[in-house]
């Protein structure tokens, strides 16, 4: 196939995120990925800025990961999980529960991140409902919130940016709190709770749970807040009776500096959403998280068992090449690179934040951040990155870069400079 016949099959029939079928954004032919260099179909090489959002934190390609997914196919790549078990499933929980809070232990495998909150929104109904609480069937959730695509998910995003507003009357209406006002790296402020407080008072009758993404919020804006903030919604939630649900599908797995975000706050939910990273971005799968207690609570009420089990839960291929880069994560030395990307992020978008068109620059983990003052015009500043020999995504006013947690040095600085080097014309 050319790579014309190739795009032109890819503009007539195939829908990518978020892209018109009248009007579609461009798409670059990709050949492979390897390490932190994607290598297009023309020839030509880009620096990874993205991990595949959020996911691909070794880079592509890893031998390791190769190996296992190699090793699994020749066994099976796929078994149907009701009544069967097997070892990819059982080795994979096993090395979570190491690093998972210890309460956390009774593990849901899904499809996707949507999907995992999904579940994890159907387990805090039903939980509720077990103990006879069937008045508590709305979400609380805070804005600028991003929790996946699907329809109860897209519930708890925020309602603006997440465009409700196509869709009313059709999706359930939660409650959403405003997005709180402690920035991560700020004294805490005693106000910033309030409306949560307030909320509770009012409507904890109602409310079966609360959702978050701890710490940063991703897609709906990247911003970081407050770790004192999920310590007192912890405690709101315990003494209002209202499940506290960590949506950790983004910043699990190191991405904010600790393997999970919510131990910058020591605090430990109810219910905890994982999936991207989990398996080193290599394919989708996900997982949702209860504590014991939780979890038979759920099982002794009227359906005796938790109602939700996808075709592909528990796939083999993705739960053992998500074992295989667990233990790569946990042999990687990873709070040193995540550390080493994070000052270097620093020292080097510091500039940025000079241009006229910036509003502000932000960095957690391996995470860097720059707010422009306007939306950016995507399918031009697209190609500006893909010809400095970087690929970095932008949306709305926002242009930021997630390395895999492998980039080295140099090449982050590739990164960094590409990166100015368009903002400084545009
Ligand atoms: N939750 C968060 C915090 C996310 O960032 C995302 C995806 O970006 C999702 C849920 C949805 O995950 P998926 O795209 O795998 O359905």
């Amino acid at each position: 196939m050319t790579t014309a016949e190739l795009l032109q099959t890819d503009r007539e029939h195939i829908w990518h995120p978020y892209t018109s079928t009248i009007n579609p954004l461009p798409v670059f032919p990709v050949e492979r990925a390897d390490g932190f260099i994607i290598t297009l179909k023309d020839g030509r090489q880009l620096i990874d800025g993205m991990s595949s959002w959020w996911a691909a934190v070794h880079g592509y390609n890893h031998p390791v990961l190769n190996a296992a997914a190699e090793a699994q196919l020749h066994k099976m790549s796929h078994i149907m999980f009701g009544g069967f078990t097997h070892e990819p499933a059982v080795e994979l929980a096993s090395k979570l529960l190491q690093v998972l809070p210890p309460v956390l232990d009774k593990i849901f495998f899904a499809d996707s991140g949507s999907v995992a909150v999904e579940v994890s929104l159907k387990m805090a109904i039903q939980y509720q409902q077990a103990k006879g609480k069937q008045k508590k069937h709305k979400f609380a959730a805070i804005r600028n919130g991003y929790h996946g695509d699907t329809w109860h998910a897209m519930s708890v995003c925020d309602p603006v940016t997440g465009m409700h507003g196509l869709f009313a009357g059709s999706l359930p209406v939660q409650y959403y709190l405003p997005q709180p006002t402690v920035r991560f790296q700020d004294a805490w402020d005693d106000t910033a709770i309030e409306p949560l407080k307030q909320l509770l008072e009012e409507k904890s009758d109602e409310l079966a749970a609360l959702i978050l993404e701890p710490v940063v919020q991703g897609a709906g804006g990247m911003y970081f807040y407050s770790p004192e903030y999920l310590k007192r919604a912890r405690e709101l939630c315990s003494a209002y009776d209202v499940l506290l649900i960590f949506d950790e599908i983004a910043t699990g797995f190191g991405r904010t500096g600790k393997f999970f975000a919510l131990e910058h706050a020591g605090v430990v939910p109810d219910i905890l959403c994982i999936g991207k990273a989990l398996t080193g971005g290599y394919m989708t799968l996900s997982a949702t998280i209860t504590t014991a207690a939780i979890a038979n609570t759920i099982c002794s009420g009227e359906a005796g068992c938790f109602m939700h089990g996808p075709t592909f839960m528990g796939n083999p291929l993705a739960c053992a090449v998500a074992s295989a880069s667990l233990s790569l994560l946990q042999e990687s030395n990873w709070q040193e690179k995540v550390q080493r990307i994070e000052k270097q992020l620093r020292e080097e978008l510091a500039p940025a934040a000079a241009l006229s068109t910036v509003h502000e620059v932000r960095v957690l983990g391996a995470i860097g951040v720059i707010e422009m003052k306007d939306p950016v015009n995507m399918a031009v500043l697209q190609q500006q990155f893909v010809d400095e020999g970087i690929w970095v995504r932008p949306f709305g006013k926002l242009v930021y870069l997630m390395p895999p947690f492998i980039i080295t040095p140099e090449a982050l600085s590739r990164l960094t400079q590409g990166l100015l080097n368009v903002l400084s014309k545009s």
